[in-house]
């Protein structure tokens, strides 16, 4: 089938990578013609590029939760759009996020919307601190946030948040962060990856573990049974990604994003069948594939802002290396390290061996 990718990153790159073995061919709209899906397909750029993907595809996927819900809804009265449009209507937004979370009874932290520095102060009061203030919208990586711990801060943190809608949520004091990937297809099957631990460093993720270590058999159940319940209620295919805060009275979800996602890059070596060719799968009516380990661990580390001694990786045996061809720039995701892993000892020694693409401590 031809596959139409709206965006043209590292995402619609990865795709396309892991769809060509099944015979797809991919097409992208972008902005420029030295994006990194350009040399993945064909690549529109034109001012009616949107059109012409359109006509190029059978089908249309989407690399983020911020494209255009109206380009969305126009196109699906052409050619299918995967994934939903509810599932885009609904991840764009953080507080019909958490909305629908509190619908479905998957716990969440609490929090508030705020238009103003009036809506501020109450929301503090029904919250308390320490507390976050985040853009209901369009934020990622840690952009468009506020940790505020003091009432003190109320001016100035709403004041950074440019004058738009608001969510004010309760600080979750969580033990780890995991995530959890799955997909879904048209047939209602489900596959779900393990439960990974995520490590941020300034919000940016820095390193995923796959699967999370000492995770109980019934935290991942209850992952999948919140996971499934959005599935089924967002109509969903492809793949969906859950954030999760692992909290001393169990999960809390944070967020989620209707694609595949950073910390499931691992499952290119890591898996049976990477998130990215299950999403291609999914969208395409093929049967999902097996999302099994193919290691007993395995890990990524992200290539931020500078690409660094990538020999160190090329020379290690359990190493992937993966590249995006994007110029360095400070915080970009220039790239990532897939690593393979028999045991903890070997996990932990890989990871020892490429310290230089992790932040310090
Ligand atoms: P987000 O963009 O919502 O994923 O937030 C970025 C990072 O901020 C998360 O990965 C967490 O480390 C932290 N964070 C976000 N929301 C909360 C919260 N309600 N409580 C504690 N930490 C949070």
């Amino acid at each position: 089938m031809k596959v139409g990718v709206l965006g043209a990153g590292q995402l619609g790159r990865m795709l396309a990578i892991a769809g060509y073995p099944l015979n797809h061919q991919f097409g992208f709209s972008g902005n420029s013609d030295d994006e990194p899906s350009a040399l993945l397909g064909h690549m529109f750029i034109d001012n009616d590029s949107v059109k012409s993907l359109v006509d190029f595809a059978d089908v249309i996927t989407y690399e983020s939760e911020n494209t255009d819900i109206e380009i969305v809804k126009e196109i699906s009265k052409i050619i299918p759009v995967y994934p939903s449009e509810k599932s885009l209507f609904t991840t764009q937004h953080r507080g019909r996020e958490k909305a629908l979370f509190e619908q479905l009874d998957i716990p969440c932290a609490p929090y508030q919307m705020v238009n103003s520095e009036q809506d501020l102060i109450d929301a503090v009061g029904v919250i308390g601190l320490p507390a976050i203030l985040k853009t209901a919208t369009e934020g990622y990586d840690g952009k468009g946030q506020f940790l505020m711990r003091d009432e003190s801060q109320i001016s100035e943190a709403w004041a950074s948040m440019n004058g738009v809608e608001s969510i004010l949520e309760g600080f979750v004091n969580f033990k780890r962060e995991l995530s959890l990937i799955a997909v879904r297809d048209k047939d209602n099957n489900y596959k779900y990856y393990s439960l990974v631990e995520n490590t941020h460093h300034n919000s940016i993720l820095r390193l995923t573990i796959a699967p999370a270590q000492a995770i109980d058999a019934e935290v991942q159940k209850t992952a999948e049974r919140y996971m499934q319940t959005l599935l089924d209620e967002m109509n969903h295919i492809g793949v969906l990604t859950i954030e999760l805060f692992e909290t001393e009275n169990g999960l809390v979800v944070n967020e989620m994003a209707p694609r595949v996602h950073n910390s499931g890059h691992w499952s290119i070596e890591g898996a049976n069948t990477s998130q990215f060719e299950n999403h291609i799968r999914a969208i395409t009516g093929q049967p999902l594939g097996d999302t099994t380990p193919t290691h007993q661990f395995s890990a990524m580390v992200n290539i931020i802002g500078k690409i660094g001694k990538i020999d160190t990786v090329l020379s290690m045996a359990n190493a992937h290396l993966h590249l995006y061809d994007k110029a360095e720039r400070i915080n970009r995701k220039l790239g990532h390290i897939n690593i393979t892993a028999n045991s903890e000892q070997e996990l932990n020694d890989s990871i020892q061996q490429l310290q230089e693409f992790l932040p310090e401590g």
